[in-house]
């Protein structure tokens, strides 16, 4: 019998461990095998550390790059915010497959234990215990069972009567070349761009890591994984964009199609189960920042859990909602309803969409004040006091940008927007 297991390996799953293994007897459980956890490459904002204050952040392994620079690409014009202009950096460049892999590390020099290869799939609750079956019939048993299987898991979340959050599929390949290379062909750290001919739902991206730029978007709901593959090459080999960017950088054999999700779901917490991160749908709407989710959940989480543990309690719902209303209070509240109405606008402007982005852009080069916001947010260590007077005053300032008809197609919106 474990004090807690948890299922999953990402982000959310393996900060909890490193969390609870100080205090605890963890089991984490992790369908993948150990050599086959994927690379991945993204934005660490300045704002996470406060969630992960315990790790090494000169570790260049791991965060090989300042964040400093970023372009909100339009159709034709660069719409850049450099964090030098008002002081330190927007946070990192991170490889995440070796932040995931030190807080694994470290969490069994603790008192954790990680077993990889083990599918869960069935959870059964009895009165003093949860019990855990894996795929090859095998059991685990816990106190209390934390769910952090990310856009994998649906089943196994429903089964227990969670809910399950919206889920898109998106793309993503690394190109990889020397580091001077990439420095001279990417001035920026990281490339968001919004083109309705590439998605509805989201961005296309680039992100400068050592030695290798992730690629990738956000799938239409109406796309099938073969079709993403093919606008993925069609774009690298032909959006005229991007092409000074990527040009003479090898393209890795093979892109992943994976799911990301969004949209909070009702409930984190049951009788001696909680849910963390992807799973949960704690995921910024607009720009699908999950590292941020991942790390606050877990942290939060280890929070709510050390005290029951010490008094030896039951995890009952009332006694894990402390959980609950945390995320609440420092994600959900504030933060989450700019990512919201960014997304209300941006994500559902129909043929108005090249438009909004290509003014937005436009602010951002004219905007200081809105510049100074976004660098804000982006190092902020006080989440939960997110200002969302900031965000309506630069809605504002974009309508009043946009031309006429443009104007009187999205006035509706905006007005929704402003009162999310
Ligand atoms: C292409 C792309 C780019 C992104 N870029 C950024 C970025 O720059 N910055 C940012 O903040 N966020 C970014 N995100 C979002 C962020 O990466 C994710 O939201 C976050 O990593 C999710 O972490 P997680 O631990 O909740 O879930 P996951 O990373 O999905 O981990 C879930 C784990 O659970 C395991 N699992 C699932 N089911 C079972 C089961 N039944 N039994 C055992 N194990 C199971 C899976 O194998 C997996 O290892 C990006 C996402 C994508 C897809």
């Amino acid at each position: 019998m474990h004090d807690i297991i948890i299922i999953g390996a990402g982000i959310s799953g393996a900060s909890f461990f490193f969390k609870a293994s100080k205090f605890s007897d963890t089991l984490l459980l992790e369908a993948r095998d150990e050599k086959s956890l994927p690379i991945t490459t993204n934005i660490f904002a300045e704002h996470n550390i406060p969630y992960l204050n315990e790790i090494d952040y000169s570790d260049k392994e791991i965060f090989p790059i300042i964040h400093e620079k970023m372009n909100y690409m339009g159709a034709e014009e660069d719409g850049i915010v450099q964090s030098s202009e008002f002081g330190a950096p927007f946070g990192y460049v991170c490889h995440t497959e070796k932040l995931i892999e030190k807080l694994l590390k470290e969490s069994e020099e603790q008192s954790g234990t990680i077993q990889f290869n083990q599918k869960i799939t069935k959870i059964e609750k009895h009165s003093d215990h949860v019990e855990i079956i894996n795929n090859k019939g095998e059991s685990y048993s816990s106190r209390l069972i934390v769910l952090a299987t990310g856009s994998h898991g649906f089943d196994l979340q429903r089964s227990v009567g969670f809910g399950t959050p919206d889920r898109f599929l998106g793309i993503y390949t690394h190109l990889r070349g020397d580091q001077d290379k990439i420095n001279e062909q990417m001035a920026q750290n990281y490339i968001f761009h919004i083109n309705p001919k590439i998605s509805g739902n989201g961005p296309f991206y680039l992100e400068k890591g050592f030695e290798r730029i992730p690629i990738g978007f956000m799938g239409n709901s109406n796309e099938s994984p073969k079709e993403l593959v093919l606008k993925l090459d069609r774009i690298l080999a032909y959006y005229k964009r991007i092409q000074p960017i990527i040009q003479g950088l090898k393209k890795d054999p093979k892109p992943v199609v994976t799911y990301i999700s969004k949209h909070p779901i009702q409930s984190f917490s049951k009788d001696r189960m909680m849910v963390l991160g992807e799973a949960a749908g704690v995921v910024t709407a607009f720009f699908y920042e999950g590292l941020l989710c991942g790390v606050c959940c877990a942290d939060i989480a280890a929070k709510t859990v050390r005290p029951l543990l010490e008094n030896n309690s039951n995890f009952t719902h009332d006694e894990l909602k402390y959980y609950e209303r945390e995320l609440h209070r420092i994600l959900l509240k504030n933060y989450f309803v700019n990512g919201e109405g960014s997304e209300y606008l941006f994500y559902n402007a129909g043929a108005h969409v090249k438009t909004l982005w290509s003014t937005y852009v436009k602010l951002i080069n004219k905007d200081k004040q809105l510049r100074r916001e976004i660098w804000e947010a982006y190092r902020m260590h006080d989440i939960e006091n997110y200002d969302l007077k900031g965000t309506r005053r630069a809605g504002k300032s974009l309508f009043s940008m946009l031309p006429a008809l443009t104007k009187i197609a999205l006035s509706g919106k905006f007005i929704k927007a402003a009162f999310m």
